[in-house]
């Protein structure tokens, strides 16, 4: 899967990633929708080992533009897992007290702990993405804070902290797709913002934004991957296998049961 893994100090231009890309599965779609609902099942024994090992904590953090599927893959991904050890965090427009503090207080709290799965649906790369696109901060602002984001993330690494970070890839023609669906939807209508529509116009500069900060983001400890999303299946299929090899990496261990359990007798 290194495949689609930003290599650190690299430069990323997204018009060389194929947002259709499926070269890393043969099978079809039902086979990889099959292929991927194993993988998931196997993410839940990994994080019953995680929970009981209590010794690391596990990132994940999910940027896309609207409809790429940050939240079905999210679903997708810890459909099988314990909800206890799991905690997801979703950052939106940021309220006024959140506005009256420095970008990354309202992230930091929502770091896991250990034995846990964070999964920050949105995150702290909104600060150099819409704010950076829509120019809420000025740019001597914003442009110093790919250094923070990068210590921040270091310092989460450092006290033990394994982290992943997807950047669902998609096309403006897919988007159209998609919004077109959640118009026609009685169902998915709830979902369509007018709003959004701006943020459509601007893909160009928010292509930039995305370049230079998974450019400048991409570390040895917080790697970035820039996964193809124009197809479904082939995402979520792609995330979870990402996240069962990283958890696998972690060569994580049951831990030793007290002494003497054996002679144990239970009346
Ligand atoms: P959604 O994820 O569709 O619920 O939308 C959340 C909205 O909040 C998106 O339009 C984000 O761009 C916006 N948002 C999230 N974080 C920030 C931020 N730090 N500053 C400004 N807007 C943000
Ligand atoms: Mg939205």
């Amino acid at each position: 899967m290194d495949r689609y893994r930003v290599t650190p100090g690299s430069t990323v231009n997204l018009a060389d990633h194929d947002p259709g890309d499926r070269s890393e599965f043969k099978g079809n779609k039902s086979a990889g929708k099959k292929r991927q609902a194993e993988l998931a099942g196997q993410l839940a024994d990994l994080q019953r080992l995680l929970w009981a090992e209590d010794k690391h904590k596990v990132l994940i953090v999910f940027q896309a533009m609207d409809t790429a599927g940050k939240d079905g893959t999210i679903r997708k991904l810890l459909a099988r897992t314990n909800p206890q050890g799991v905690k997801v965090a979703n950052f939106k427009k940021p309220t006024p007290k959140e506005l009256s503090h420095d970008y990354l207080w309202r992230v930091h709290p929502h770091a896991p702990a250990t034995g846990e799965i964070g999964v920050f649906n949105r995150s702290h790369y909104e600060d150099v993405l819409v704010v950076r696109v829509l120019d809420l901060v000025p740019e001597q602002r914003w442009s110093r804070r790919y250094e923070h984001i990068a210590d921040f993330e270091q310092l989460l690494a450092d006290e033990g902290t394994t982290i992943i970070k997807f950047y669902l890839h998609i096309d403006l023609d897919t988007q159209k797709e998609r919004l077109q669906a959640r118009l026609d939807d009685p169902e998915k209508r709830w979902k369509f913002n007018v709003g959004d529509l701006d943020h459509r116009g601007l893909w160009p500069e928010y292509m930039a934004a995305y370049e230079a900060a998974i450019s400048k983001t991409s570390t040895e400890d917080a790697p970035w991957y820039v996964i193809p999303s124009n197809r479904k299946w082939y995402r979520n299929l792609m995330v979870t296998q990402i996240v069962v090899d990283t958890l696998r990496g972690l060569d994580m261990e049951w831990p030793e049961p007290e002494e003497g359990l054996d002679d144990v007798v239970i009346d």
